[in-house]
């Protein structure tokens, strides 16, 4: 896509920005907007270019509507943004900041509770803990991991 595009996605956002409230900004969560439109712009991939054309077509539309956004404006903003990151997600694995911790420290508190109910002699109180903290340590590290490839939207 040319940059000229994509200025004038980065002018919209600082558009909407001005006229929103905090409220509606801090909802719409403009900050990782703008990190999901560096990355669909950094790939050579037909999906990630539509999506930069639906966020131009939404932010544009909403700019138009003006002050304040409508309930329905919210629920399909947040339908496409996570239309868009599953996309970033499964065809150019990148995560979100904290993915694999949330994710190991559950299957990590599974687990715990499994082990508490049978090994450890129905004691899921030493069970659980265990089990999350060892998922905590996993999951922290394949953050820290993922973040240092910069794979983190
Ligand atoms: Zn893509």
């Amino acid at each position: 896509m040319e940059s000229d595009h994509l200025k004038r996605l980065h002018r919209n956002i600082e558009v909407l920005k001005s006229i929103l409230t905090d409220k509606e900004v801090k909802k719409l969560d403009f900050d990782l907007l703008q990190r999901v439109i560096i990355r669909l712009n950094s790939f050579d991939c037909n999906e990630c270019g539509r999506y930069l054309q639906e966020i131009d077509e939404h932010t544009k539309m909403l700019i138009e509507k003006g002050n304040p956004v409508d309930k329905s404006d919210f629920k399909e903003y947040h339908k496409k943004m996570s239309g868009i990151i599953s996309h970033l997600e499964k065809e150019h694995k990148l995560v979100r900041e904290g993915y694999y911790m949330s994710v190991y420290m559950s299957i990590g508190m599974s687990i715990g509770l499994v082990f508490g109910l049978s090994i450890f002699e129905n004691n899921i109180a030493l069970g659980l803990p265990i089990g999350m903290s060892i998922g905590i340590a996993i999951g922290s590290g394949l953050d820290a991991d993922a973040k240092k490839k910069g794979r983190i939207i």
